[in-house]
């Protein structure tokens, strides 16, 4: 079984690196060489997975295709599923989640917990607010194309409506968030459903990325239960194969709302490769390859740090304090192989265990005040 991954990213590298103690025989195709997991492996093949004809050239060399960013062109892979190759995630699932719209309307139809929203067009949210047909505050997000908050505009007083994004937006109501929480799922070709223990985020407060990731999360277990339960929901009714990672928040009132989902390996998920007994990215390969799925029990409590590149830095990374992070003890860095840096870029990250939480908390604090990626 020859596997294919569209995107050579740092998920693509994982990837690959979860695949080599199975021997499977995987390549990659992307854009340049200098991306993070042609770093690391000669069977790469330079190509735009947005274009159909190189997707379908390096689909047809391949058995089973999966993907580590949604942005594919899936023309080409619902053509390449016709021709017989195994697509996890299917095509069609693809279509649903690479737009914000069809995924809230999804929710919707089948009863899942999330915001209530309006679909409509950037231009048109103005006259709505005037005209008393959308109340403040609200959260605008383009359908296509957005990422890491990239595309994800919060209207709170009538002054930001000044910068409203352009295009197709889903307008859903703002959710005061008391948590934001993770669980990745995993759906077998035998529609078994494995899932990963819940994680609970901790953005940084400027750049809306990730900084600090825990698991196990200090929400409840109802509510933990709640969250695995609507997670495996969501894979159950879309049907899908392979893994699917679920970001929610439990709001203020203790509901717990879907915010998305991405049909891949996920950021939330880093700590598994330490931290679970098979990682999110040997899940996936297992799946693949159509092989059982293993257990997701977490080893010990983790923490992940996203290791972002430094403000003011810009250039050619230099991994400061990598040496002496080494040297503590439960501490695992990942560094992504890419050749430039600049501010906020995720280089690498972190991860922590230890016994108890509180003390892996501590610790990935630590180790974020010494490990710093300059130029
Ligand atoms: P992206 O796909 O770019 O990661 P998200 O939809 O995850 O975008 O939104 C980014 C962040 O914006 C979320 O992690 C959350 O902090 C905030 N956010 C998103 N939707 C809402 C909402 N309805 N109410 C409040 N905050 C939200």
């Amino acid at each position: 079984m020859k596997i294919g991954i569209l995107g050579g990213g740092q998920l693509g590298r994982m990837l690959v690196q979860a695949a080599i103690p199975l021997d499977i025989d995987i390549s990659v195709m992307d854009k340049s060489v200098d991306f993070p997991t042609p770093d690391i492996w000669p069977y790469f093949q330079e190509g735009d997975f947005t274009n159909y004809d190189h997707v379908m050239e390096f689909g047809r060399t391949v058995d089973a295709i999966t993907i580590e960013i949604e942005s594919v062109n899936i023309e080409a892979l619902y053509d390449l599923e016709r021709e017989g190759k195994v697509i996890f995630p299917q095509p069609h699932i693809l279509d649903i989640i690479a737009d914000k719209g069809l995924q809230k309307n999804f929710y919707k139809e089948h009863n899942l917990p999330t915001s209530s929203f309006i679909l409509c067009d950037g231009a048109e949210i103005k006259d709505k607010v005037e005209s008393g047909e959308l109340a403040l505050p609200f959260v605008q997000k383009v359908r296509k194309g957005g990422y890491d908050g990239r595309g994800v505009h919060v209207v709170q007083t009538i002054d930001d409506l000044q910068n409203l994004l352009h295009g197709p937006s889903v307008v859903e109501s703002l959710v005061e968030i008391q948590k934001e929480i993770a669980v990745i799922v995993c759906r077998g070709r035998d529609g078994n459903i494995s899932h990963f223990p819940v994680v609970e985020m901790s953005f940084h407060p400027t750049a809306n990325l990730v900084e600090f990731l825990f698991s196990p999360s200090n929400l409840s277990l109802a509510k933990q239960k709640e969250a695995i339960e609507i997670s495996r929901g969501i894979a159950e009714q879309m049907g899908i194969y392979g893994l699917l990672a679920v970001e929610l928040f439990e709001d203020v009132n203790g509901n717990i709302l879907i915010n998305e989902v991405a049909p891949r390996p996920h950021n939330s998920g880093h700590h598994t490769i330490e931290a679970c007994i098979t990682s999110q990215y040997e899940q996936l390969i297992r799946v693949l390859s159509n092989f059982p799925q293993g257990e997701t029990d977490l080893i010990q409590p983790s923490v992940m740090v996203n290791l972002l590149g430094e403000e003011g830095y810009a250039g050619i990374p230099v991994f400061e304090g990598l040496g002496e992070i080494l040297g503590m003890k439960g501490v695992y860095p990942h560094i992504y192989g890419k050749t430039t840096t600049k501010p906020f870029r995720k280089m690498g990250h972190v991860t922590v265990m230890s016994n108890e939480l509180p003390e892996a908390i501590r610790l990935a604090q630590e180790v974020k005040s010494i490990l710093k990626v300059k130029a």
